[in-house]
This record gives C-alpha cells, structure tokens and sequence, in this order.
C-alpha cells in the first residue's frame, strides 16, 4: 500500500525528536509540505539541515498566547500530528501542581489549542483533513509511578473522540495512535532500567517494545486517505498490550 501526500500541507508538533522528528521527516519524504513546531531550536536547525523543505517554528506549547501567536501565520494545513508532550514520572503521593499544570497544558491543552487553530482553517476552506493525536498505551492502563501521565493521555483520548463527533461533519477526521514503550528520550526515562523493561515486556504479547517506524506508520496510515471512513478511533500500537 502506496501512501502520498503530494499537494497536501501538513503540522507536526513535537517535531524536534523522537517520534515527531521520525513523522514530520516521513512526511516530508510523502511528498508534503511540513511545518515542524518545536520548543528546542537546535533541534528545529538540525531538522531542517537533514530536510531543507521542513518549516520551522519554535515555542513553547505549554503558553496559549505564544502559541496563538507562532501559528498565527502559518497557513493553510491538511494533517495535523498532535505529538508533542512531556512525561515526569512521580509516585502519586507526591506528585506536585506544578508537573500537573505543566502536563495537562502540553499533553492535552496544548493538543486542543492546535487543532483549533488548524480546524477552524480547514472548516474555513471546506476541505476536510485528518488530525491524529498521539496518546498511549498509558491512557487505558494503569502504570505505576504515571498517575499525570496517564491521567492526561486518557484526557486526551476523550478529547479525540468527541474531536471526530464535532468535526466529522466538515469531514475532519480525528484519530489517536497509542503506543507502547518506544525507546526515544522519553521511552529512555521510565524504561531503561533491564529489570523494569522486562516487567513490561513480559506483558506485551509480541514480547518487544514498539520501534519509532511502527508508531510512524499508524500516523501515516492515519493521515492519509487510505483511513478515509476511520474517525474517532484509538489505535493501539502495542504488540497487544491492552488486548490482555
Ligand atoms: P520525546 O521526548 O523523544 O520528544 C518529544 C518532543 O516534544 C520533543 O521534541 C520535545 O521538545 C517536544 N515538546 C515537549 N514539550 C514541549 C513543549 N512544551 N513545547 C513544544 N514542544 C515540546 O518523546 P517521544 O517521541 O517518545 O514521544 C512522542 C509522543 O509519543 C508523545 O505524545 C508521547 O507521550 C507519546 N508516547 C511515547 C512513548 C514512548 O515510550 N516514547 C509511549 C507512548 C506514547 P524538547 O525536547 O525541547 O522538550
């Protein structure tokens, strides 16, 4: 199965490493265009040094206004990849308001606010897109030391759902790809340690954690129109994790 995206314009958030680095690129090599929204300069100047078409734009998503004020000229957009968030793992007894505020505004107000900003556009122009949130396992499992974590990734999820109910009319369709461990920077913070990635591969029934690639292939399945009557949807990419 043959996926393109020439003509198409797409944002990717997150897009200074990871998974967000590996889609934006992905995309980038489909044939569209790709604005890269990241908080990291060094990491937008190396991205656009390995893909000269990529646009950057550098801010903080956890601010509302700066973020209003970076997308405001950004322009028609198509595809939309909701990727960036932040994930500090604290035991719930001690989990602080500060890395509560700071997660909810990343991993789930920072998602609304960017497709609201691209979905008025695209309901503007009538001509419909795919937004794809990017969630996790953690949503629908409970992961020891994760309580904000997995707290904002079921928000988000809830959010994807009723994203597809009210945007399904102007044919916007919303879905969410939730991985399983990835061994990126954040995959690094919580599962480095053997003993503890053991415990968590032994759930899953593949026996692996998932590769950058998988999660970039759901996303791009997801975004293209090969997925065109598939809305509201959370798709895990877990090895069957959550099928247990
Ligand atoms: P990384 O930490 O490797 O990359 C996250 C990217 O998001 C970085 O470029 C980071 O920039 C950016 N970002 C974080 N906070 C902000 C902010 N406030 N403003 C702008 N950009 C920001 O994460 P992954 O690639 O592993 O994760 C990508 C997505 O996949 C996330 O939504 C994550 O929750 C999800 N996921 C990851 C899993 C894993 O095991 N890795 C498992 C399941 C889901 P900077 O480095 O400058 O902060």
């Amino acid at each position: 199965m043959e996926i393109t995206f020439s003509g198409k314009r797409a944002l990717v958030t997150g897009a200074g490493k990871g998974i967000g680095r590996a889609t934006a690129l992905a995309l980038a090599r489909c044939g569209s265009e790709v604005t890269a929204v990241t908080r990291t300069k060094a990491d937008l100047d190396n991205l656009v040094q390995e893909c000269p078409s990529v646009k950057p734009v550098c801010v903080d998503l956890s601010d509302w206004d700066a973020t209003e004020q970076a997308l405001k000229d950004v322009g028609p957009v198509d595809l939309l990849v909701n990727n960036a968030a932040c994930a500090k793992l604290q035991p719930f007894l001690e989990v602080t308001p500060d890395q509560f505020d700071m997660s909810f505004n990343v991993n789930v107000k920072a998602a609304l606010h960017v497709a609201q900003i691209v979905a008025r556009g695209m309901k503007a122009r009538g001509s419909g897109g795919s937004i794809v949130n990017i969630s996790s396992q953690a949503s629908q499992c409970a992961l020891k030391d994760h309580a904000v974590y997995c707290a904002t990734k079921g928000a988000l999820d809830m959010l994807t759902r009723v994203m597809a109910l009210e945007l399904g009319p102007y044919q916007i369709r919303v879905n969410s790809v939730n991985p399983t461990v990835v061994m990126t920077e954040m995959g690094k913070i919580g599962w480095s340690d053997p003993e503890k990635a053991k415990s968590m591969t032994s759930r899953i029934p593949l026996g692996k954690f998932a590769e950058v690639e998988d999660v970039v292939n759901s996303i791009l399945f997801l975004l293209s129109d090969k997925s065109a009557m598939t809305n509201g949807v959370i798709l895990p990419v877990d090895g069957g994790f959550l099928a247990c």
